[in-house]
Formats: structure tokens, C-alpha cells, sequence
């Protein structure tokens, strides 16, 4: 459409619809114009927009007479004006009265030409430059649309949404995400894609013109808005959803909105498109929220994360990062047997004291520092084993947590055995935990990648078991030794009846798989005698031990030792 467009302003003759009711009138204006344009002729408004109708395209200007049967001169601009696809196309209004002129500049006419006409000349310049102005404005319109949406391109926006937040007026910053946008790709097809998208795109016209806003297409899933400031935005979710129920299929289409109110024009255009795009983040995995609201503490959040990873290098090599060990407990002799250990990582921050895996994990995860991370901390736990070995003279295992971003990583096997080796450790010691969750997304690469792990000696601890999805079926492929039960089965199996026959039953699967179990979590007494009734082979909880400094372990062991 946009490239047609386009391209016939330049290739083809200018059209032009002349509206008249007096024939002499048509004639005189069409013997003026005729050698410089193609022309279509409509003798009132009504049949103006039959013309309309069927060569609006191609229109490039409207000649308007006032009086007119049918349907008159001021009606036909009122109602041209509210037809999207006619209103860009400019009117010249043909009068005799001087007193209509301010009248029809309101109703959206660009010039007049004065009845009785004057010179062809002065017509034809006339028209000239409207047809000028015209094409120049419809230039910048095509290169600065996005075809997908009709809406500004990107570059567009961020160059006009400055001025539109410096205004007087306090402006908000919205952002919308489809979030299965993917999805809707995949399962709905392409076409039902360009619709949605065009939906979408004509939604935020309309809200541009009623809040002075501006908007744009900002990438594949994410559209900007930014407009007068409103209180809430519940009627422009309602009416978004609306717009797309309509659409076959539309029902399955979800978005998400972000609201960052009251941009004021103090910091750039971007900050506030982040700031609005951020503010979806928390609602993401939500379905009944599709509304969220930009809060101050999420900045403050992104801007501690931004600082605990520009820290990272220095954190590492200033010894921040230390291993703790949480003992596990061996419990179906006649007493409770110290059998190992679970190395888990504390960072004692200069600035923000002792950071808990939970804050930092996922965030290293997510941009691959985890890798320098756990080799740090596998460092830390075999030169644990070394020391137990060499100070109490015993060998008990130690599991180290395996991201599964390591497990991609080609060189993690070649690092472990070079430790293992240097420390004259015996790599069955090392206890491996992998996340039942890494299984199920990679499982073919995985399996062959952990049979690796085995073959060097390894042992292989299937970590948060139940808290994945894997089948029974799939479970009796994959290759561990362990199976370590998700903490959350742990938290809630006293909470009834059904819950403690849910942690048995797990611990059934296990026995009927021939591995061991390990229950995490683990704080009370009552759980204690459940577990150890079922056949569940070691503890690892508060019951026994919450997780101790590196010295304070050692001293553990050899407590148990002397006992
Ligand atoms: P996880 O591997 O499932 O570790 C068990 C978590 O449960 C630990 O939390 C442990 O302190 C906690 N826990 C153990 N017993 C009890 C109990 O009786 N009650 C309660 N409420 N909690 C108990 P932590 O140390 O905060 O670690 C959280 C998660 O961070 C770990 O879950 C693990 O996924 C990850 N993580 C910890 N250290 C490392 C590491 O060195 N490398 C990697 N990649 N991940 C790590
Ligand atoms: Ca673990
Ligand atoms: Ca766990």
C-alpha cells in the first residue's frame, strides 16, 4: 500500500477531484488544469466521496465548491475529516464569500481559490503549491511511517518525543507488549500477525490525536506511546482488549501495558521508553495483570543489579565470593551419620554486607558471569576436600551446584579434572547437582554432555526434584544418582495428609530407580521421622545444620568424628 503510494506520487500524473454543482464552473477549472493533472469530476459531497471511494489512493487534492445540493461543501469536510485514510488529503475551497474562510480553515481546508476565478495562472499556482506541500508532507509521512502499523518509525519518535514531554503539559510514557508475540507468529500465521499488529497500530492513532501523543512501533513485540498525562490507564487496557477480541483468533492475543507517568522532559526520550518497558517485567508471568505502573524502586533495583555486576571482577579477586557448606546427614542407621556436605555461595559485599545466591544467581546467570562464578566456588570446595582429607583424615562428598549455563560451557570438564587433580582429590568425592529444570530443555545434548560428567567419576545429584516436569518416562532416562527433592515439597508436607503422601511417593520413585534420595529443607523433627520412615537415605536442613563458614565445617567433621 505504503510503497504504491509512494512510488505514484512521483511516476504517475497528480489527480484531482473538483467538486461543483455548476457544470460552467467544472468546465472552466478542468480547462485550466487538465494539461498538468488527470481529473475526477463529482457535482456534490456525496459524490465526491464515491470518487473518493474508488480512487482515493490516488487523489492528490480536492477542489471544493460551498453551495451544493445533496450534501454541501462544510459537510463533506466535517465528514472527510473523519475517515482516516481520506483526511491527509488536502481540500482548496472555491468561494466567493470572504466571511466562510475562517470557517473552512476550522473544518480543514488548506486555501481557496476566489469564484469568479482569475487568471489560469493564478489558479494553476495555486494548486501548484498545495500539490507541493502536499507531496513534501507525504514524503516525510511514508519515510517516517512504519508500514507494519502506520505508526512512526522508531528514529521518528525518539527526534518528536522530547518536544511532545517538554510541553506544558506533563506527558506518560506507555508501553505496550504483546507478549506471545511469537506465539501468535507460530500457531496463528503470519496474516493474523499483520492484523493484530495493524490493530494495534490504529488503537494508538486514535489515542494520539484524542491525548496529543505520539507513537511508534519500537520493535517486534513492543509499541510506544506517549501522550497527555491520565490518572489511570484501565480504559485503554479494556479497550485495547476489546479491539483485539474482535480479531479471529484475537482472544489468544495477550499484551502487557507500562506505565511511566508524568515524563517531564529532564532526561532522555530513552530512559523513559526503558522505564515504561521495565515496569512490565514484574507482571510478566502474571495472567490476570496486564497493567503495571513504573515504581521508583524498580530503577533503584535495576541500578543495584547494574552495580553488584560492574563490581563482579574485583569481588572476585578481592575473595568476596566464599563457599558455605551445609552438612547433609546419612539417617537410616541406628543414628544419624554426618555424609557430606553442599557447598553454597555467600558474598560478603563491602558496601551491602552478605548477599544471598538468590539475588545474585539469576542475574549472573543471565549474562554468563555464573561461569567465572562457580568455577570459583568448585575451586573453594575441593580444596575443602583436600583439607578434610588431610587434616581429619576422612573423605566425605561435597556437591557443588552446576548452572546450566556451565554445563554448556566446553572447558568445565577440563577445569574440574585439572582441580581434582592437582588436589589429589578422588573425583567421586565431587558431587555435581544439576537442576531437574536443565534436563527438560536441552535433554538429547544434556544426557550425553552429564554421561561425560559420569565417566570421569563424577557423581550426579538431580537437584529440585518435582519443581521441573519431567515424566516418570523421561526420568528413568536421564542419568543421575542422586535425586534431591525440591525444598517446596519439603515446606508444605505437613500442611496435610495428602502432602506427606506426596513426599512418599517421590521417595518411592527414587528407591524404584535405584538411587539414592536427599530431602533439602528439612527443620523439623516430625519431617525427620516421616522421611526416615519412608526410606529416605540423607537429610540436608536446618534440623541439622544451616549452611557454615568453610573453618566452621571443619570443625563440624571433627566434632562428629570424636562423637
Ligand atoms: P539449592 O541448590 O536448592 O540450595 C538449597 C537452598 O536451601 C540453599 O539456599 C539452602 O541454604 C537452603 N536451605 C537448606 N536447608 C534449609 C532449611 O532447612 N530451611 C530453609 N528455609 N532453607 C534451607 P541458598 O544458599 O540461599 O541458595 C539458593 C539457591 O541458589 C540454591 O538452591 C542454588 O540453586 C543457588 N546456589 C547457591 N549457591 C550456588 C553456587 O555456588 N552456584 C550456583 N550455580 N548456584 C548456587
Ligand atoms: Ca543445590
Ligand atoms: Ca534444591
Amino acid at each position: 500500500m505504503m510503497n504504491k503510494d509512494f512510488k505514484s506520487a512521483f511516476t504517475e500524473r497528480r489527480t484531482i477531484l473538483i467538486v461543483d454543482d455548476e457544470e460552467i464552473n467544472r468546465d472552466i477549472l478542468a480547462a485550466i488544469l487538465e494539461d498538468e493533472y488527470a481529473l475526477l469530476l463529482a457535482s456534490n459531497g456525496k459524490e465526491a466521496f464515491e470518487q473518493l471511494n474508488s480512487h482515493g489512493d490516488s487523489v492528490t487534492l480536492v477542489l471544493l465548491d460551498l453551495n451544493m445540493p445533496v450534501m454541501d461543501g462544510l459537510t463533506f469536510l466535517s465528514a472527510k475529516k473523519a475517515i482516516p485514510s481520506l483526511r491527509n488529503i488536502p481540500v482548496i475551497v472555491l468561494t466567493s464569500e470572504s466571511k466562510m474562510e475562517v470557517e473552512c480553515l476550522h473544518a480543514g481546508a488548506l486555501d481557496f481559490i476566489k469564484k469568479p476565478y482569475e487568471s489560469p495562472e493564478i489558479v494553476r499556482a495555486r494548486v501548484g503549491r498545495i500539490v507541493d506541500l502536499f507531496e513534501s508532507s507525504e514524503t516525510i509521512r511514508m519515510t517516517s511511517r512504519d508500514a507494519k502499523t502506520g505508526l512512526f518509525t522508531k528514529e521518528y519518535f525518539e527526534f518528536y518525543a522530547p518536544s511532545h514531554c517538554a510541553a506544558n503539559e506533563p506527558h506518560d510514557m506507555v508501553a505496550v507488549q504483546l507478549s506471545n508475540y511469537a506465539l501468535v507468529e507460530e500457531m496463528l500465521g503470519r496474516e493474523l500477525l499483520e492484523k493484530t499488529l495493524l490493530s494495534v497500530g490504529s488503537f494508538l492513532l486514535e489515542e494520539c490525536e484524542k491525548y496529543n501523543g505520539i507513537s511508534t512501533s519500537y520493535n517486534n513485540d513492543i509499541f510506544l506511546f506517549c501522550g497527555k498525562h491520565r490518572d489511570n490507564y484501565e480504559e485503554f487496557v479494556a479497550k485495547l482488549r476489546a479491539l483485539l477480541d474482535e480479531l479471529p483468533h484475537g482472544q489468544n492475543i495477550r499484551f502487557k501495558v507500562g506505565v511511566y507517568a508524568n515524563a517531564d522532559g529532564s532526561l532522555p526520550v530513552s530512559v523513559y521508553a526503558n522505564r515504561a518497558i521495565d515496569s512490565i517485567a514484574p507482571i510478566l508471568n502474571n495472567h490476570n495483570a496486564m497493567l503495571n505502573y513504573y515504581d521508583e524502586t524498580l530503577h533503584e533495583n535495576s541500578m543495584f543489579q547494574e552495580k553488584l555486576v560492574q563490581g563482579f571482577r574485583d569481588s572476585v579477586n578481592n575473595g568476596e565470593f566464599v563457599a558455605f557448606f551445609q552438612p547433609k546427614y546419612g539417617i537410616l542407621g541406628s543414628r544419624p551419620v554426618l555424609a557430606g556436605a553442599e557447598a553454597l555461595v555467600r558474598w560478603k559485599h563491602p558496601e551491602y554486607g552478605m548477599i544471598s545466591p538468590g539475588v545474585f544467581i539469576p542475574l549472573f546467570e543471565k549474562n554468563g558471569l555464573i561461569r567465572r562464578l562457580d568455577r570459583e566456588i568448585y575451586r573453594q570446595a575441593v580444596d575443602r576436600l583436600k583439607r578434610l582429607k588431610k587434616e581429619c583424615g576422612v573423605e566425605i562428598p561435597i556437591s557443588v551446584n552446576v548452572s546450566r549455563v556451565d554445563i554448556f560451557d566446553p572447558e568445565l570438564t577440563g577445569y574440574i579434572r585439572q582441580l581434582v587433580k592437582e588436589a589429589d582429590v578422588n573425583p567421586s568425592l565431587l558431587h555435581l547437582e544439576i537442576t531437574e529444570s536443565a534436563y527438560t530443555e536441552n535433554t538429547a545434548d544434556l544426557i550425553s554432555i552429564v554421561e561425560g560428567f559420569r565417566n570421569e567419576g563424577y557423581q550426579i545429584e538431580m537437584d529440585d526434584f518435582g519443581s521441573g516436569y519431567s515424566s516418570l518416562n523421561m526420568l528413568t532416562n536421564l542419568p543421575f544418582d542422586y535425586l534431591k527433592v525440591d525444598i517446596g515439597f519439603i515446606k508444605n508436607m505437613l500442611k496435610s495428609e495428602k502432602n506427606i503422601l506426596l513426599v512418599k511417593s517421590i521417595v518411592d520413585i527414587a528407591k524404584m530407580m535405584q538411587t539414592k534420595v536427599v530431602a533439602e529443607g528439612v527443620e523439623y523433627q516430625e519431617q525427620y521421622e516421616y522421611l526416615k520412615s519412608f526410606g529416605c537415605d540423607y537429610i540436608q536442613g536446618y534440623y541439622f545444620s544451616k549452611p557454615l563458614p568453610a573453618d566452621d565445617f571443619v570443625e563440624r567433621v571433627k566434632k562428629e568424628l570424636a562423637a
